[in-house]
């Protein structure tokens, strides 16, 4: 990238600082993210994109061609929205909506694409197609996945997808990625034990839910160490118990729910988790006379790079920051990202980028009340987006 366009970025920061504060005062959560839309619809308008809105919801995708002629069209992504979260922060634009903060940096991710976007509309020089997607709901509700089944890439057909986001704990002006899965499918499970219940003093006259319950919550890491191939990895977690009432602790209660999450990085050790939790629930359940509703429910798959477009990402990362400042076998991580849905149907990479402290903290997390997006990193994530558009359509492209 010439310097040149760094200068301009660069000369651009005020502006797109002023943009992120302003999206951060005002967070929007999942679907509801109508006045973040329009800015980015009213902004991506003026500066001569094809503007579509309304995909799932909120979604808003930015199309331009290059000024030379090219048949390859990629997307880049930014999520959109905020956190049912209290903000504890006390800068003059922490969030200005009670109960809702964007704890997760997503203002900085629309942020740093608009950047992007605008150097782009400015100097379209490539050869093809970029489509800039702003989805919503990415915390939970799989936005990407509605704006996918709404016709996401039969409107904006794309050849790869890239998306990104922000990393505490990562240095600024570094990036991390790793070639395949990257984050881990994030699924959730209930498995509610009934048996008659009963009089505390008497147990004998019934069956008792709590048995099967409490075998079941020691069983399930049973699953991970016997089950799961040692070469593979997965989280099984107890993140719900609910039974009984407190006031009656001399009634052994009809029914207990227990509620977890699992998470894994391949699709086989994923069937095995649902599998398994499965026969494990009833097998004890059996054990003790009771019996188990057992239901699992499939919410985000795992995020697998692809080695290709892996290789691009690290390639525009280097021209960014240096090759000396991109780890390209970066750890997996146990979160889950709903970009993953859009890696199920295009290859592509995704990246963090650093927003600054390192593993020894210094930096608030992601989700945090203390939380903030660092304004410092916007240029760099922006000139990310110009390079992969250079790996993907410049000149050097084939
Ligand atoms: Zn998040
Ligand atoms: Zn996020």
């Amino acid at each position: 990238m010439t310097s040149d366009v760094i200068e301009r970025l660069k000369a651009a920061e005020p502006e797109l600082i002023a943009i992120r504060r302003d999206i951060h005062r005002h967070p929007e959560t999942a679907f509801e993210e109508v006045r973040t839309a329009s800015i980015v619809a009213q902004k991506l308008t003026s500066w001569g994109f094809a503007v579509h809105q309304g995909l799932a919801k909120t979604g808003v995708v930015g199309t331009l061609k290059g000024k030379r002629a090219g048949q390859k069209a990629i997307g880049l992504r930014a999520d959109m929205d905020a956190l049912h979260l209290q903000e504890k922060n006390a800068f003059t634009h922490r969030s200005t909506i009670d109960g809702k903060m964007h704890a997760c940096g997503h203002d900085g991710h629309t942020t740093m694409l608009l950047g992007a976007a605008r150097q782009l509309a400015v100097d379209p020089d490539f050869a093809g197609t970029v489509h800039v997607i702003f989805q919503p709901a990415e915390e939970g509700l799989g936005g990407a996945r509605v704006m996918i089944e709404e016709g996401l890439f039969d409107l904006f057909p794309c050849d790869a997808v890239y998306g990104m986001h922000n990393a505490p704990g990562l240095p600024v002006g570094r990036f991390a990625i790793r070639s395949g899965p990257m984050l881990a499918a994030s699924d959730s499970w209930t498995a509610v034990f009934h048996g008659t219940g009963g009089h505390g003093s008497a147990p004998n006259r019934g069956t008792d839910p709590t048995m099967p319950a409490a075998s079941f919550i020691l069983g399930v890491q049973g699953i991970v160490g016997r089950n799961v191939p040692p070469t593979d990895t997965a989280v099984l977690s107890v993140g719900h118990i609910a039974a009984g009432a407190f006031n009656s602790p001399n009634v052994i209660p009809s029914d207990v729910t227990v509620r977890g999450t699992s998470r894994s990085y391949r699709p086989a050790v994923r069937d095995i988790l649902e599998r398994r939790l499965g026969e494990v629930a009833r097998s004890t359940a059996e054990s003790w006379g009771c019996s188990v509703d057992y239901t699992y429910q499939r919410r985000y798959p795992p995020l697998v790079n692809t080695a290709d477009q892996t290789a691009i990402a690290i390639a525009a990362a280097a021209a960014t920051v240096g090759a000396e400042n991109v780890d390209g076998n970066a750890a997996p991580i146990t979160g889950a990202e709903d970009f993953a849905f859009m890696l199920e149907k295009k290859p592509g990479a995704y990246i963090m980028i650093g927003n600054g402290g390192d593993e020894a903290g210094g930096c608030h997390y992601v989700h945090t009340p203390l939380y903030d997006f660092n304004d410092e990193i916007i240029v760099t994530g922006a000139a990310y987006w110009l390079n992969v558009v250079q790996q993907e359509l410049g000149a050097a492209a084939g």
